[in-house]
């Protein structure tokens, strides 16, 4: 059978090369693909948002499968477009594919199921937003000091109550004269300010825990993690006014806070049958000690103790079996790769977000520890009978390190001339995937075309070892091997949590 997977990352790489070693796989054809699925898989100068083309191009080529990687081409609707041309592909459809798309729909059939997740509230303008976040309950105590004729003493319960009574205080048409101040009393500790504009900057800055999401697709951005609530305001800023997201941006959640260590579950399911993945953990920051900038993803490893058998069971059982369930119920099944996002807190794990596809760099690691054939069990979730699957793992760990371009996440550069990738490819139970590489031809004529650098995560570069240490140690020999001028890795992926202090 020939197959087709749809997209350009280390993800669609590992796809790819785990498709390849099914023996009944003849070709496997990567669209638009890397300098990483040109040497794996056949590269098709197709791009995921151009379903006719794909679409015509699957027909003339008779490919038996297309695999859907990004979440893009699924909210756009690609497997909709398929199915109606009568082709066989993997992922969900686009109604579906909105428990990632719209954060507010997984919310609200979150909230219908009663799967564990934070309390949100939804809104539409930036007006209500602010007034939501300045009536959050802060607690502070205003006093006037000075000439004011204002009672003395106020308790307000919320930002909004105590910018007020700051304001009355303070007002100016009072004619008070100079001398009246205002003191703010939060738990305890007093601090004294004489104009509107100070006393508003430290109740702003209180701290509060908020989390502000833009609604829709923001490329893994758009969610805004604030300590304070001029944070929380900055982010509905952005958001809503300034719409730095677009249209993803219409609609604004807002939730508590959760505290606790972080996590994800994959699991394939065609509907009816759920079969967990091995479990696995990423690493979002950009540097090591989980220190600097949010990322796409830095480096992953598997299995991850964090995940227990116990754990797992609760996951399927208070989230997966809710959530596909839900989905069924609300006419918009669910057939492909559904990821929890899952926050570890003391009342159980809750639910920070569904992805609809494949998690990278999680993939990658997972994948390299599949033994069975990855095509029958996708197959066997769009044919729904993934009953008859029973996935088979290789027992050792895998881990992952990914090489960014210098500069990643913020700006950075391309073209960067990448070498002895074949070198580090040798290593024993080693196999660098491509994220953002491209070929280019070399200029001396008669010589192999470049692997060149060309987005922000350019390689994962992924081992199997009898202990994670050891998986680890091969997966840095192999980082070690990789000429990339410029290329940035954290050293410290799926290294022992420091050892906690003696008594
Ligand atoms: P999301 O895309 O919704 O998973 O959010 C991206 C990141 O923001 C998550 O990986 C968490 O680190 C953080 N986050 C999201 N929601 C919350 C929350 N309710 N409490 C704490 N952190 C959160």
């Amino acid at each position: 059978m020939k197959v087709l997977v749809i997209g350009k990352g280390g993800r669609e790489h590992a796809l790819c090369w785990k498709l390849k070693q099914s023996p009944r796989v003849t070709t496997v054809y990567c669209a638009p693909g890397n300098a990483g699925t040109a040497l794996d898989a056949q590269n098709v100068a197709i791009e995921p948002g151009d379903h006719r083309g794909l679409a015509q191009f699957a027909r003339r080529e008779g490919i038996g499968l297309t695999i859907v990687g990004p979440e893009e081409p699924l909210a756009k609707g690609l497997v909709d477009f398929f199915q109606r041309e009568g082709l066989r592909i993997f992922g969900p459809r686009r109604d579906a594919a909105e428990l990632e798309g719209s954060k507010v729909f997984a919310k609200e059939l979150m909230r219908q199921a009663g799967i564990p997740t934070a309390d949100y509230r939804v809104f539409r303008s930036a007006p209500d937003a602010e007034h939501y976040i300045l009536s959050r309950e802060v607690a502070l105590v205003v006093r006037s000091r000075g000439r004011s004729m204002i009672r003395n003493t106020i308790h307000c319960r919320t930002a909004a109550e105590t910018l007020e009574a700051v304001e009355r205080i303070l007002d100016p048409r009072e004619m008070l004269g100079p001398g009246v101040q205002v003191e703010i009393e939060d738990r305890g500790a007093r601090k004294v300010f004489g104009t509107f504009a100070e006393a508003r900057d430290y109740v702003l800055n209180c701290p509060l825990g908020l989390v502000v999401k833009a609604d829709g697709l923001a490329a893994g951005k758009g969610v805004y993690v604030c300590g304070t609530l001029r944070q929380a305001l900055e982010a509905i800023d952005q958001i809503m006014v300034r719409r730095v997201y677009g249209q993803a941006g219409d609609r604004v959640l807002i939730e508590e806070r959760l505290d606790g260590r972080e996590t994800s579950v994959l699991a394939l399911t065609d509907g009816r049958t759920i079969v967990p993945l091995v479990s696995s953990q990423d690493y979002k920051r950009a540097l090591d000690g989980d220190e600097g900038p949010n990322t796409g993803g830095m480096g992953a490893f598997s299995p991850t103790p964090m995940v227990t058998s116990d754990l797992m069971e609760e996951v399927e059982r208070e989230i997966l079996v809710p959530i596909v369930h839900a989905l069924k119920r609300a006419r918009k099944p669910f057939r492909g790769v559904i990821y929890a996002g899952l926050m570890l807190t003391n009342q159980g794990p809750k639910v920070l977000e569904f992805n609809v596809r494949f998690g990278d760099p999680e993939t990658q690691v997972i994948l390299m520890r599949l033994k069975s054939d990855l095509l029958d069990a996708l197959e066997a979730v769009v044919d729904e009978r993934l009953d008859q699957v029973e996935l088979e793992w290789d027992p050792r760990p895998s881990v992952t390190v990914v090489m960014a371009a210098e500069g990643y996440p913020g700006p950075y550069e391309r073209n960067r001339w990448i070498q002895n990738v074949e070198g580090a490819d040798r290593l024993p139970d080693v196999k660098v995937f491509h994220a953002g590489t491209k070929l280019r031809p070399d200029p001396e004529a008669g010589r192999e075309p470049r692997i060149v650098s060309d987005g922000g995560r350019v390689l994962n570069v992924t081992a199997l070892g009898d202990d994670l240490a050891k998986a680890r140690e091969r997966a840095y020999e192999a980082v070690a091997k990789i000429r990339f001028p410029g290329g940035l890795y954290r050293r410290d992926i799926a290294a022992e949590p420091a050892p906690a202090p003696e008594a």
